[in-house]
């Protein structure tokens, strides 16, 4: 007797249960459409002071047996999937996400293409220095069969009174000496007003970990048809990186590629924290191609070929290195910059590897 009145009850309440989940997943959907909407018209999805209204209408309504804390806390928790639900619904909708295109995005440089399966090792100094200093990299790697070669003209500084680059002398050497060996540039550029410039004289323009969220920057980078560079920033979430490429894309230029140079933790053994995790989590979220940069992201020469590996075997499209003639005498970055056999050893070491094919 007292079983069956037991399988009745618990038929009820599986009737309930069915009822309540075909009511959450009406409220989901309206809370879609609501998030929509708030999309539209470009205002924050989460509005505490309408969700505390909620709760106190419904604090008001509650006649137990639940007293109001848990009323309070039950429905906070379906206020809270709501939100998360309209956000992912957003990221979604992302123009860099993986979910609004499958297919990899292939940057081409020439004959040189970034995220097409063949990883690239893009390798060069750290600052351009002198045109002599710039010949002689380009030279050596030439002569490794390196395509693209980086070096940095505007070089953002932590103090001022540090070597602040050529500037658009700078960019006029790299083009030069490139022009002669059949190699593709990256440099940085640090002001808008200079985007439109520099792409009269490199191939690939470098936006800096320090300026990841420069939103200014970012559009002026969107509004070329150049491909674009984009580090993650010091103390950059993988989101805000994938935030940060959407201005440029959203902007019509979908020529760009991420790059992981280490983030700051309070780890002290490298120069920061190289988070090989976000290689897969990129590729996984993004189309875009994803680079590592050993040098900034470990900040010393010894374990720059096992973390390349790293990155390539977590799936890189590529590698970023800096070498220089003479290391010790460098303007910027002297500890950390390969010398030509350095360079040589870490590029076979590499190689040896299997990994770059
Ligand atoms: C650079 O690549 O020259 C550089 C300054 O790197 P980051 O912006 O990653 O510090
Ligand atoms: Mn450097």
């Amino acid at each position: 007797m007292n079983e069956t009145r037991l399988e009745k009850l618990r038929r009820q309440l599986d009737g309930v249960n069915q009822a309540l989940l075909t009511m959450l997943s009406e409220r989901a959907a309206i809370a879609l459409e609501i998030g929509a909407e708030k999309e539209r018209q470009g205002v924050p999805k989460y509005d505490p002071v309408r969700e505390q209204l909620m709760l106190k209408e419904l604090v008001a309504k509650n006649n137990g047996p639940f007293d109001d804390e848990t009323i309070r806390h039950l429905f906070k928790q379906i206020f809270q999937a709501s939100l998360k639900i309209q956000q992912e619904d957003h990221g979604k909708h992302l123009l860099v996400s993986r979910k609004r295109q499958e297919r990899n995005t292939v940057v081409t440089l020439g004959e040189v293409a970034i995220g097409g399966g063949k990883p690239v090792m893009i390798a060069g100094p750290c600052s351009v220095e002198s045109y002599e200093q710039v010949r002689e990299v380009a030279a050596h790697l030439k002569a490794s069969g390196i395509t693209v070669m980086r070096g940095g003209a505007f070089k953002p500084r932590t103090s001022p009174y540090d070597f602040q680059g050529l500037g658009v002398e700078g960019l006029r050497i790299l083009k030069e000496v490139a022009d002669e060996f059949g190699l593709k540039t990256i440099s940085e550029i640090v002001d808008p007003a200079h985007v439109e410039l520099a792409c009269e004289y490199i191939d690939v323009i470098q936006i800096g970990a320090r300026n990841m969220q420069n939103f200014e920057l970012l559009k002026a980078a969107g509004d070329v048809r150049k491909p674009i560079l984009l580090k993650r920033g010091l103390a950059a979430t993988i989101d805000e990186l994938l935030h940060a490429a959407e201005y440029i894309v959203s902007r019509g230029n979908t020529q760009v590629m991420l790059i992981e140079r280490g983030i700051r933790t309070y780890e002290k053994a490298t120069r920061n924290t190289l988070d090989i995790s976000a290689v897969p989590i990129l590729k996984r979220e993004s189309h875009l191609p994803v680079l590592v940069d050993v040098t900034h992201s470990t900040g010393r020469k010894d374990i720059l070929a096992p973390c390349a590996k790293a990155a390539l075997a977590a799936g890189a499209d590529g590698v970023m290195v800096e070498v220089h003639p003479n290391p010790a005498i460098a303007l910027s970055d002297a500890a950390q910059q390969l010398d030509f056999s350095e360079f040589t050893d870490f590029y076979d070491d590499v190689l040896r590897s299997g990994l770059m094919k």
